[in-house]
């Protein structure tokens, strides 16, 4: 098929028909029982009401067409030639014949299209965004009368259009919150219903296919119910100019902590909703929960006043109990409830009250033991590159554990009921033998960095476990980097001081993980004989909005510098991070723009010329 040219005003036209908002909308029985009328009138088995995208053709309404025809490429369509002269009626009495259409797949096999018309359907402005095609499969002419009939039609077509724009505007100017922007409970109420028929349908083709999104749980939708305590008070002693000002911030806050496929609603005065759709891991929107809770450690600075807010999060599953959206809201406001009588500040889930959070705690702590026993973990490797020579330059080796009849578990989840049963050492140890007997049996030298735990430096005998390990393993001490976070400094510092000193001493190199996310002291980098540090991956998230992120940066990088300590920047997910990072001369980085953590050691998407080892490591 020959391609049609593209309109003199496409551009222009092109962003009319976006601002119509139909593109992907719903079936709409206006448009339905519209179509319905044309075909009869113009005794046609096939019509459709098609709007012309930047790279296809998709239909709003079809009449005679299996839903697998919605949409096609714009290249391979009629309709794109119909809207070059939308005063014109396009008539192919025979597509057999016509030079346009004869090769076309749509003529040799199903729909069989034979005789084709199509009259372009404008907007308001004039813009042809579509057209009105009537398409029959067997050869015929168009009358005069019928022609008419068309142009007609689409004139009605341009109506219907004008409808659905006006209404969308209207909505939403009622679902809009005029003070955060965001979508108020109307909207909200709309949103949930479909979220929950998706997670519905989604959950349903999972069981049907018997296959699961890999790593993921089909758990289809969660709700976080967020309320900031205390609220009425800031208003009642600041005022109302104060409080609006600070739920924006609290609004900004939020947006930022969460995923960007997550809504976020603003469904009261101080009451927020957001609505996680999945598959994800189990654990995840409690991890959501507790980003959040993160985000609101920093006090709001406003006026010449320093806040402190808590928020309360009450987090419902769909499932048995919740699987219409009244069910799942009571469930979500029943957990903030939970919450809120627990105190400020506090996240609860309803799957499990407090007595049953404790049991399935339990019975979690027991699994691992297991786990341990049989080395039931298996490890994630994601790639740590160096900016300087564009080349790989590590893989930190992050725990993974499929929990017997239950699925994957969030590594803050398990890590969590891990510290509680005194099990962190023991992991850490089946997770260090593991990545080192790996890195031994690579075909090249690359490094390998394994996390340890802050109880070490109070009851371990780290040093002498990593020397054991590297013997038993026959990995070149050179090659190990042990990550440290900075609360295994503060419990015992000499004791750290000295376990890191003989770490370095068997040639084992010593990273401080997750810089600047809590306690953050620039005293720790020239206290500590540190070969790297890690900037925690928040900081990436900050770099944009918060200058106190870049100033700790570049102070972090700078001084690293001084002192002969190389920086790493985790979370790295966008380029503009990576350029901000390199002008910023930030050694090596980590995060989702050079690659995920993955069951297999992956050569860094970003680095064409990385050496490729990945290639020739296997699995752990
Ligand atoms: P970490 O050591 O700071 O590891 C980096 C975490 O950030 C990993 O999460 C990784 O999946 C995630 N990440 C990497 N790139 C990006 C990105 O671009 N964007 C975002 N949003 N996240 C990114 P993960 O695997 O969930 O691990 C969480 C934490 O659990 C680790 O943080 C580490 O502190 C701990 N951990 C994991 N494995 C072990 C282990 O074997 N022993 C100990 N003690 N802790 C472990
Ligand atoms: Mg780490
Ligand atoms: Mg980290």
């Amino acid at each position: 098929m020959q391609p049609a040219y593209l309109p003199f005003n496409e551009t222009q036209r092109l962003e009319a028909l976006l601002e119509l908002h139909i593109l992907d909308t719903p079936a709409d029985p206006q448009f339905d029982s519209f179509l319905a009328v044309v075909a009869e009138s113009l005794n046609v088995p096939i019509a459709t009401f098609t709007l012309i995208d930047e790279e296809r053709q998709w239909h709003k309404a079809m009449v005679g067409l299996p839903a697998r025809f919605q949409e096609s490429p714009r290249a391979s369509s009629l309709c794109a030639h119909v809207i070059l002269a939308p005063d014109e009626t396009l008539v192919v009495e025979d597509a057999r014949s016509d030079a346009r259409m004869k090769a076309s797949p749509l003529v040799s096999g199903p729909p069989f299209i034979r005789f084709y018309a199509g009259h372009a359907i404008l907007d308001e402005s004039g813009f042809a965004v579509g057209a009105l095609e009537i398409i029959d499969h067997s050869p015929r002419t168009l009358s005069d009368e019928d022609r008419t009939m068309l142009a007609r039609f689409s004139r009605h077509a341009s109506s219907l259009l004008r409808v659905h724009k006006l209404s969308y505007a209207l909505r939403m100017q009622r679902e809009v919150d005029g003070l955060t922007g965001l979508g108020n409970r109307l909207a909200f109420n709309r949103i949930l219903e479909d979220a929950v028929a998706r997670a519905k349908t989604d959950i349903a083709a999972s069981l049907v296919g018997g296959k699961v999104v890999e790593g993921k749980l089909p758990e289809g939708l969660a709700l976080l119910s967020v309320d900031i305590d205390g609220f009425k008070k800031v208003n009642d002693v600041h005022g109302h100019g104060f409080g609006d000002a600070i739920l924006k911030d609290v609004a900004r806050r939020l947006r930022n902590a969460i995923r960007g496929s997550d809504r976020l609603l603003r469904l009261g005065s101080a009451e927020f909703a957001i609505l996680m759709a999945g598959p994800f891991l189990v654990g995840e929107p409690e991890a959501t929960a507790q980003r959040i809770h993160a985000a609101f450690v920093t006090p709001f600075e406003m006026d010449d006043l320093t806040l402190q807010l808590n928020l309360s999060i009450g987090v419902a599953l769909y499932g048995e109990q919740a699987d219409t959206p009244v069910m799942l809201l009571q469930q979500a406001h029943r957990a903030l409830a939970d919450a809120k009588q627990a105190g400020p500040g506090q996240i609860r889930t309803t799957r499990d009250g407090a007595a049953g959070n404790l049991r399935s705690d339990r019975r979690m702590e027991e699994d691992l033991r297991n786990a341990i026993e049989t080395e039931g973990f298996s490890i994630y490797w994601q790639p740590i590159v160096d900016l300087r020579r564009e080349e790989l330059h590590s893989y930190e080796a992050l725990a993974r554990w499929n929990r017997p009849d239950h699925g994957p578990v969030a590594p803050s989840t398990f890590i969590q009921v891990a510290e509680r049963g005194d099990l962190m050492m023991a992991i850490d140890k089946v997770i260090l033998r593991k990545a080192c007997r790996a890195a031994a049996s690579w075909t090249d030298t690359t490094g390998v960095s394994v996390n340890i735990s802050p109880e070490w430096f109070l009851a371990g005998h780290l040093p002498d476990i990593v020397a054991d390990t590297m013997r038993e393993t026959s990995l070149d001490p050179s090659r190990l980097r042990i990550e440290i976070t900075e609360g295994s400094l503060i419990r015992d510092f000499s004791r750290a001081l000295k376990d890191i000193e003989a770490l370095k001493a068997i040639g084992v190199q010593v990273t401080l993980d997750d810089f600047g996310f809590g306690l953050s002291s620039l005293s720790y980098l020239t206290e500590f004989p540190f070969d790297i540090i890690k900037l925690d991956g928040s900081f990436a998230r900050h770099l944009r909005d918060n200058s106190r992120a870049i100033a700790v940066a570049q102070a972090a990088i700078e001084l690293g510098h001084k002192l002969g300590i190389k920086v790493c920047a985790e979370g790295v997910e966008e380029l503009w991070h990576l350029e901000f990072l390199e002008q910023q001369g930030c050694d090596l980085a980590q995060g989702y723009l050079f690659g995920r953590p993955s069951p297999i050691p992956q050569v860094p998407g970003r680095w064409g010329k990385a050496k490729s080892a990945g290639s020739t490591i296997a699995a752990a």
